[in-house]
């Protein structure tokens, strides 16, 4: 525990956002020494490989456009031009909404939103949905279980063409394969940081520093492989975030909730995959992603393993946690049973008597306005706080945050669109609050 090393940047943290960032720091920074640390044995082994990821550019706000619509482009492009295959597929977003869920105003102004910023949607009515989706039931007339479960009727749908779903496990090795080509120190995983070191800025070498009136610094990190110094550390541990800014008195204002996902195969059941290759959404012939009008279910299709990845955006009921712990890791099969399956069911009786045959859990970073952090205070560069969307918006992050390491004013994203890199710091904060959160 003696050994003591110094680098320029110490990244801690070797999820999609850790990685991400390395890469942009390193490739614009090449003097640079950046060093990945993580506590597992590889990358992208937490939040980041228990996700969904599902990407859409269909937010509210404008603020999560932009970090999503540019970063869905520059995945379509280390697809396509680059030639990476991040099995990228462009299935589409499908939200099924009631006749009063579409008349909001909220949805009204996300449409709006979505119409000045250019991101394309389509609404199908309530036939057309029929038409497309066999299987899925419209009618709730007479049905007293979906009154007694407060279900809506499904009278509209609201489609995003420039969505879909990649794997997560292939972007973190994308980012990390382009950081090794060109880094300085290999990423060094088993490393449990379990401190940050801050300290009087400049030192005066008195006992007890630092004092309430001197300037502080993070000037590296205390893991249980040694201190590890460094003129940045960059915090990239999503919901573990608070264990470390915690003791020294910088409040994250992000908190953790628990997130399960359930897989059910369609092999063999053929009325389930009806569903599954519900036609004329995209090119793969297959239902999109789909998010229910009630109780917040939602499934991604799983053309692989010819099934689908069930989860639901559960709200009051489910405990905001301040730091993710090891029991929101475990999954409950009797959440499935009991809280998805009775809906699930009612929209698509194919579901009926299918019962999971794997399943994960993790943990959202969620923010309080549901717009991810990039800032630096104290000499420590936080992202986080993505809110249940950080793969889809990781290229942007990780961009703002060599921006910001670098004292660029501005962030210049994929595509040549611009955020002012302090547009998603804690004080000087310039965002459109999120209203469509799953
Ligand atoms: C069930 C589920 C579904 C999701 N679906 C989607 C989706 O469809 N689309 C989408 O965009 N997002 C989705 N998300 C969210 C997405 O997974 C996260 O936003 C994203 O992974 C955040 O990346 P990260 O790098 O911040 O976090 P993580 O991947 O959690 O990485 C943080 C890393 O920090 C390390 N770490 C923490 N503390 C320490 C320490 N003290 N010392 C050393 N290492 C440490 C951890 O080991 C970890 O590897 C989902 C999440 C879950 C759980």
């Amino acid at each position: 525990m003696s050994q003591e090393e110094s680098f320029d940047v110490v990244i801690v943290g070797a999820g999609v956002l850790g990685v991400a960032t390395a890469y942009y720091i390193q490739k614009n920074s090449p003097e640079k020494t950046v060093l990945i640390v993580d506590r597992y044995l590889a990358a992208g082994q937490a939040n980041t490989a228990m996700s969904a990821a599902a990407v859409r550019n269909m937010f509210a706000s404008s603020t999560n456009q932009l970090l999503t619509d540019t970063s869905i482009k520059y995945f379509e492009h280390v697809q396509n031009e680059i030639g990476y295959d991040l099995l990228f597929e462009k299935c589409g977003y499908l939200w099924l909404l009631s006749d009063i869920q579409f008349n909001n105003d909220s949805v009204k102004t996300w449409m709006e939103r979505m119409e000045r910023s250019g991101i394309s949607y389509h609404v199908y009515n309530k036939q057309e949905l029929k038409e497309m989706i066999p299987g899925l039931n419209v009618d709730f007339e007479g049905d007293e279980e979906a009154e007694l479960m407060n279900l809506q009727e499904v009278s509209w749908g609201l489609f995003g063409a420039d969505c879909g779903v990649l794997d997560p496990t292939r972007l973190v090795e994308y980012y990390l394969e382009e950081f090794k080509k060109i880094c300085h120190e290999k990423p060094r995983f088993g490393v449990d940081v379990q401190e940050l070191l801050l300290e009087a800025d400049p030192k005066l070498d008195l006992p007890g520093e630092p004092y309430v009136w001197q300037k502080k610094k993070v000037t590296g990190v205390k893991a249980n492989k040694g201190i590890l110094k460094a003129e940045t550390v960059v915090l990239a541990t999503g919901a573990w975030a608070n264990e470390l800014l915690d003791p020294i008195g910088i409040d994250s204002q992000t908190k953790a909730k628990k997130r399960q996902l359930f897989v059910v195969h369609a092999e063999h059941k053929e009325d389930l995959k009806s569903v599954l290759f519900s036609n004329g959404f995209n090119k793969y012939g297959c239902i999109p992603f789909t998010i229910l009008p009630s109780a917040g279910v939602y499934f991604r299709p799983q053309l692989q393993e010819l099934g689908f990845w069930i989860g639901c955006g559960d709200k009051e009921g489910r405990a905001y946690k301040y730091v993710q712990s090891d029991e929101d890791l475990v999954p409950e099969g009797i959440y499935y049973e009991n809280s998805i399956y009775p809906v699930l069911s009612k929209y698509f009786p194919a579901f009926e008597d299918t019962r999971p045959t794997n399943s994960w859990a993790g943990g959202y970073c969620y923010s309080p306005d549901r717009i991810p952090f990039v800032y630096k205070k104290c000499g420590v560069l936080v992202v986080n706080g993505a809110s249940g969307s950080g793969i889809m918006k990781a290229d942007a992050l990780a961009r703002i945050a060599d921006a910001l390491l670098r004292g660029e004013e501005v962030t210049e994203l994929f595509g040549g669109k611009h955020i002012s890199s302090t547009a998603l710091g804690q004080t000087d904060r310039d965002i459109e609050v999120e209203s469509v959160v799953i």
